[in-house]
């Protein structure tokens, strides 16, 4: 069967990579090794952040709000609630690039952003208890992504123009030159002109196979909910939260509808074959140890565990994504290494694909992103 382009990984990135590759006229086929939204890669666990006066580099800003715009629009054509609009507050030393890339940003930005001392914060928000030394950059306008529904709703839409998706089928053999690309998955053969691989977790082990080997790591996270006081952790007043403090950098989620408050941990984790099964939820004494020392020291009135999930990240070494073309083959996307902040993106990127196999460029500027950076 012969297809305009194949996207290896229906997951966060690819689902919005057939979107809007299908919305354009593309003869898509989306394959993927499980049925997404699932709860076997990155993409689990009810909801993600999405934050505008970006901490980590005042170049994803245009990107954010870029993607902010299209979620909104993916709430308009599908009729879903998919963004809530709880605010984030984001905690850490004044003097930190967290911090400061924060303040940077919203000021290049014309973003609304509140910068309060730690008195400030715990007065607003008396589930929090921060110490002096610490400060609060409050974004009003940013919020929670429900990261499943966002992947349903591609698909819909996706399936709606023409894409077909083909699931619990995982790509092993695939071959490129500049005008083909054959993907085998069991006894069958499918060509395509074009190739994405948005393969999360395993873009390392199949992009091998198109001879470019990217210093790609995936680590185990986990993530919990615990029992709340819905009168001081409900989204309708509380926001989700970033805190990069001297044990370590957490972030969570407010309780939303009873689900309890939600947290994690985003530095370290442990390496990991993505192909061989991750330790569950408690087999580590530092999932539960870590998380309920962070809400003792700043939410304490938080410590009953309700349950956990474990999840990947696909770490590069700078932290910063892989949005290119292969090197090599001017027909093969790559979007990759995510590095624990990609969803909130996912929209954008998706758009920046089917830019990238359209034209062979995109509006966006991805150079952050190259894959020469690791030369
Ligand atoms: C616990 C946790 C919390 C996070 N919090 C946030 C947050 O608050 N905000 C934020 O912006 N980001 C957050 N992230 C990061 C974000 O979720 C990821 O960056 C993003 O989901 C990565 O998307 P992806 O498309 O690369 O991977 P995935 O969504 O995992 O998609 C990859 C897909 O490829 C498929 N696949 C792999 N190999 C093959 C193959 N050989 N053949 C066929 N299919 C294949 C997989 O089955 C999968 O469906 C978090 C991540 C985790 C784990």
């Amino acid at each position: 069967m012969h297809y305009d382009v194949i996207v290896i990984g229906a997951g966060s990135m690819g689902i919005a990579a057939g979107y809007f590759l299908s919305k354009s006229g593309k003869k898509t086929l989306l394959v993927d090794s499980f049925n997404p939204p699932h709860n076997k890669g990155s993409h689990h666990g009810d909801t993600r952040i999405i934050r505008h006066a970006y901490g980590e580099g005042e170049e994803y800003v245009p990107l954010a709000l870029k993607a902010q715009e299209l979620w909104n629009d993916l709430e308009k054509v599908t009729g879903k609630q998919l963004f809530l609009q709880t605010g984030v507050l984001n905690v850490g030393h004044e003097k930190t690039n967290f911090i400061q890339n924060i303040i940077s940003s919203s000021k290049a930005y014309s973003l609304p952003l509140e910068v309060l001392d730690s008195s400030e914060v715990n007065k607003r928000w008396p589930g929090i208890a921060l110490p002096d030394k610490y400060i609060g950059c409050f974004e009003p306008t940013s919020g929670v992504l429900k990261c499943e529904e966002c992947i349903k709703a591609y698909r819909e839409l996706a399936e709606r123009h023409g894409a077909t998706i083909l699931t619990n089928s995982k790509v092993k053999e695939l071959s490129v030159n500049d005008k083909r690309v054959t993907v085998k998955i069991e006894d069958q053969t499918f060509n395509a002109d074009a190739l994405v691989v948005s393969a999360g977790a395993w873009s390392g082990s199949l992009l091998s196979i198109l001879d470019l080997n990217l210093p790609l790591n995936p680590v185990r996270k986990t993530f919990a909910w615990f029992d709340a006081n819905e009168d001081l952790y409900n989204y309708k007043n509380f926001p989700a939260f970033s805190f990069e403090t001297s044990q370590g950098q957490y972030y969570g989620f407010p309780s939303i509808n009873g689900s309890g408050l939600k947290v994690g941990r985003h530095d370290g984790g442990e390496t990991i074959n993505p192909d061989e099964a991750i330790p569950g939820f408690g087999e580590r004494e530092e999932d539960t140890t870590d998380l309920r020392q962070f809400l003792h020291h700043y939410m304490p009135s938080t410590q009953q565990l309700k349950y956990g999930k474990t999840c990947m990240y696909t770490l590069t070494p700078d932290e910063d994504f892989i949005i290119d073309l292969h090197p090599n083959y001017s027909n093969v996307a790559i979007a990759s290494g995510f590095s624990g902040h990609g969803f909130k993106f996912s929209s954008v990127v998706g758009q920046i694909l089917s830019e990238l196999i359209i034209s062979g460029k995109t509006e966006q500027n991805i150079s952050p992103f190259s894959i020469n950076r690791f030369k």
